[in-house]
């Protein structure tokens, strides 16, 4: 064979794979006998009947395809079983190629090669007939075929399940947060402040100094009352944003309760976080909300505020116990100020 024809059969046998997978023609030996003469273009007969049948079904049916093999291919034994045979090395060959750039590192897939290229040695050193050479082939291809499709399938089930994970760590942090935060306020809640407080105060991790300020909302029943409870909300959720606003230098804002909130001040002095709090009971005074209901700007909004200091090896009841006290001071001594002063 010389180097045109072998390079013919070449081209041919890469052309019919392609062309037997299009028209969902199962490979086997008879099948790619017969569209192996097709791409050759020697018996324009079988082209011209072939394209006709492609035409009107879209495909070729297995019927079709062993009516046209018996009819212009098993009685012409004249293919080249050698050529074939050595075409058949550079298409597995070129498969390989294209399949380990694809597949790199598959172990199966390296099993499979190995597998495959044996027999191939096999074909050059025993007589082996056209149709095991084509059997084998076949075997290649259409478990290559497999391996893409199940390293598609992983591929695919890495990313459905990398899918999951995210959807799943959304929920999570989701759960998580509303666990902690308050969804009125969007402040870390009673629960969140009680565990940070209890964290504070263990013995070994006390981080001194570290205090706590207490407010409350002042005449809030009445401000409900006056003005309904939607607008309530929006009182605490003006305070809560100015909290937040304050919360510097390691200061967290909670809410304690219903109009209770509670912040931590920690590496303050008493009289820091006493001067802190004044500045955050002003930032209140300053609160301005228009009751939708009668477009009247409301403007007497306060708190009062108790502050207290955590003395070494206290526990988180003895300082809220001291804060309440200072805010309960405030109270009586006539409401939006800070205590102690
Ligand atoms: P004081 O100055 O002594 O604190 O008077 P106050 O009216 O603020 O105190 P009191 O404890 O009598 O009333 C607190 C009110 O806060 C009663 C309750 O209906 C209201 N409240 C608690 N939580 C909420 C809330 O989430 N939204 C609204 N709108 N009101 C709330
Ligand atoms: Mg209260
Ligand atoms: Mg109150």
């Amino acid at each position: 064979m010389n180097k045109e024809e072998f390079q013919k059969s070449t081209e041919n046998l890469r052309k019919a794979v392609p062309l037997m997978i299009k028209n969902q023609v199962p490979t086997t030996p008879t099948n790619y006998a017969l569209w192996y003469t097709y791409v050759d273009e020697a018996q324009p007969e079988l082209n011209l009947e072939l394209d006709k049948i492609v035409t009107e079904y879209g495909l070729c049916p297995p019927s079709s395809c062993e009516y046209l093999y018996k009819h212009f291919i098993a009685d012409k034994a004249e293919t080249d079983v050698q050529e074939l045979r050595s075409n058949l090395e550079i298409l597995v060959n070129e498969i390989f190629m294209s399949m380990k750039d694809t597949l790199a590192n598959t172990q199966d897939f390296q099993d499979m090669l190995d597998k495959h290229l044996g027999s191939l040695e096999q074909v050059d050193r025993e007589s082996v007939s056209f149709e095991e050479v084509i059997g084998l082939l076949q075997n290649f291809v259409s478990e290559s075929h497999e391996i893409k499709n199940s390293t598609h399938f992983f591929h695919q089930q890495l990313n459905n399940a990398s899918k999951e994970i995210t959807e799943l760590k959304q929920q999570l942090e989701k759960v998580q947060k509303d666990a902690l935060y308050d969804s009125l306020s969007s402040l870390l809640n009673r629960g969140a402040f009680d565990r940070d407080l209890a964290t504070m105060c263990q013995a070994d991790k006390q981080k001194l100094p570290l205090c706590l300020i207490l407010l409350d909302i002042d005449r809030f029943k009445d401000l409900n009352d006056k003005f309904g409870h939607v607008f309530g909300d929006m009182v605490i959720k003006a305070i809560a944003k100015r909290l937040q606003l304050g919360c510097r230098e390691g200061i967290t804002a909670y809410r304690y309760g219903g109009e209770e909130f509670a912040l931590l001040v920690p590496n303050k002095s008493l009289r820091s976080a006493i001067q802190f709090a004044d500045s955050i009971r002003r930032s209140i005074e300053k609160i301005s909300i228009k009751d939708k209901r009668t477009g009247e700007q409301v403007e007497n909004i306060s708190a009062s505020f108790g502050v207290a200091e955590l003395n070494e090896g206290e526990q988180p009841i003895n300082l809220i116990d001291n804060a309440d006290q200072q805010l309960y001071q405030a109270k009586s001594l006539g409401r939006n100020r800070v205590m102690p002063v």
